[in-house]
């Protein structure tokens, strides 16, 4: 199943796209959880009313008629893996940054999730922004301590991210929170796609567009620390929960490894597209003026 989230009308439901249309799960089954976290907080019983929900038949709208937003509004945590395909690891080695032994974990604030058509802000306090394509998995079991040959049970499944990055912030101080968390510098969609329909989400292939142009190209079994072996890692420290969303890291082709390097400018478009799952499209934009606030 495909789970997203999209808003028609001014209201923001959860549905299952097929084809070109999406059910509304709100309409098709009312006692169903109206938030995409609680719902996959509710584990496989949820997805199997939801799939009853969906082979009912009814309360279904076309797709081109809806707004999608990013599948996940507010994930609990969202953990990133730095340098994790080889061709990027010596990409980064020309920046000095070596190879990883155990996996380079960081953390995106919750705040920078935006959605999968929606603008990226150029800040107003760099120029240096980059793109990431990246295989998003997202947690759908509350669970610790989760040895790599079980990590496969707590994903609820898969999506596209753009891992999108302020380079001179992120190199500012020795955590890359900074440059990493943005607001709208993670573009995640199209939809969540659930393992049964995506199988292995190794080997899927990655390309990520800038204006058209391919600067992306791999397959996702080139990642050094594989999602079970990340999950296996994370969860040794702290309890990962459903909704939390892991970006795995992106291959070579990144803007700042070109020569000269390439930053996004306002106006751009980056598309990332996975094999399986789907496309996100993003079009840069100059940070509004309006986003100074204290409400
Ligand atoms: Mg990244």
């Amino acid at each position: 199943m495909k789970l997203a989230r999209f808003q028609r009308d001014g209201v923001t439901r959860v549905g299952v796209v097929e084809g070109d249309e999406v059910v509304d799960l709100g309409r098709a089954d009312a006692t169903l959880p109206a938030e995409m976290n609680d719902l996959l907080a509710e584990g496989p019983a949820g997805l199997e009313r939801v799939a009853a929900a969906v082979s009912a038949g009814g309360a279904r709208l076309p797709l081109a008629d809806v707004r999608l937003e990013s599948p996940l509004r507010r994930p609990p945590k969202i953990l990133a893996v730095g340098v994790n395909y080889a061709t990027h690891a010596e990409e980064a080695k020309q920046a000095g940054v070596e190879r990883p032994t155990v996996p380079m974990i960081f953390n995106k604030q919750s705040t920078s999730i935006t959605g999968p058509g929606d603008p990226v802000h150029l800040p107003r306090v760099s120029k240096l922004l980059d793109y990431e394509g990246e295989l998003g998995v997202v947690i759908g079991r509350r669970c610790r301590h989760v040895a790599k040959q079980d990590a496969a049970s707590v994903v609820a499944g898969y999506t596209v991210v753009n891992d999108v990055t302020v380079r001179d912030w992120q190199f500012k101080s020795p955590t890359f929170t900074m440059g990493k968390s943005f607001d709208t510098h993670c573009p995640t969609g199209p939809w969540i796609v659930t393992p049964d329909e995506l199988g292995d989400p190794h080997g899927l292939q990655l390309r990520t567009f800038v204006n058209g142009e391919l600067r992306q190209d791999a397959k996702t079994d080139g990642l050094l620390f594989d999602c079970w072996e990340i999950i296996e890692h994370l969860s040794t420290a702290f309890t990962l929960e459903p909704g939390d969303l892991i970006a795995t890291g992106t291959p070579a082709g990144v803007g700042v490894a070109m020569k000269p390097p390439a930053w996004l400018v306002a106006g751009d478009v980056v598309r990332v597209e996975i094999e399986g799952i789907g496309s996100i499209e993003n079009r840069v934009i100059d940070e509004p003026d309006d986003t100074a606030r204290i409400v």
